[in-house]
C-alpha cells in the first residue's frame, strides 16, 4: 500500500475516489507524511478507503525525514540566497530606478517564512521537544493499534502490522512446527 504511488510526483495533489459509491471523497499530496490512521470513511455510503499520507507510528515509523538537520540547512540555505537576491534586486530598483516589482518583495516575505521555519524546526529537533511530539504521536498510535480489530483491518489492507497487535488466535496457524 505504501509504494503504490512510487511512480508519481513529488507535491502533485491526487484525488481518492470511493470504491464503494465513486464519490471524490478526499486528496492527498504526494510525498506528504502525516501521522494518524491512514483508514477513513467514506462519509455517503460509509465505504473504508485508504488516505497514503496519512501513517501509524507503530507500522510505518515516523516521517524519514523527520530529524535530517542537513535537509532542514539546505532549505535555509536556498531561502538566504532567495532572500539576499531579491533583497538585492529591490534595493537596486528603490536606489537607482524610479519604480519596483512587488514580485521582489513576495519573495523576501517567503523567504524569511521558510528561513524562520527552518530554524524552528532544526531548534525543536536539537531542544528533544520533536522528539517529545513524536513520543507522543507514537503513543496515540500505540493505544489505536491496541484494537485487535483494527489492527487486523490495518492488516488486511497490506501493512505490515507487528505480531504483538495480532491477536493469539490469529497468530496461531502461523507458526511453523518445531
Ligand atoms: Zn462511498
Amino acid at each position: 500500500m505504501s509504494n503504490q504511488n512510487g511512480s508519481l510526483q513529488r507535491g502533485q495533489q491526487m484525488n481518492i475516489f470511493c470504491k464503494g459509491c465513486g464519490k471524490k471523497v478526499d486528496t492527498f499530496v504526494v510525498g506528504d507524511y502525516r501521522y494518524g490512521s491512514p483508514i477513513k470513511t467514506c462519509p455517503k455510503c460509509k465505504a473504508e478507503y485508504i488516505n497514503p499520507v496519512y501513517h501509524e507510528i507503530e507500522t510505518d515509523g515516523i516521517s524519514p525525514d523527520a530529524f535530517d538537520i542537513k535537509k532542514l540547512l539546505i532549505v535555509l540555505l536556498i531561502g538566504v540566497i532567495f532572500f539576499v537576491i531579491s533583497a538585492a534586486m529591490h534595493y537596486y530598483e528603490v536606489t537607482t530606478l524610479d519604480y519596483y516589482h512587488t514580485i521582489y518583495i513576495a519573495i523576501m516575505v517567503i523567504s524569511i517564512i521558510v528561513i524562520l521555519f527552518a530554524i524552528g524546526d532544526i531548534i525543536l529537533i536539537k531542544t528533544g521537544l520533536k522528539e517529545k511530539r513524536n513520543e507522543r504521536k507514537r503513543q496515540e498510535s500505540v493505544q489505536r493499534m491496541s484494537n485487535p480489530e483494527y489492527a487486523l483491518k490495518l492488516r488486511e489492507f497490506g501493512y505490515n502490522v507487528p505480531q504483538k497487535y495480532i491477536p493469539e488466535e490469529d497468530t496461531v496457524h502461523n507458526k511453523t512446527e518445531i
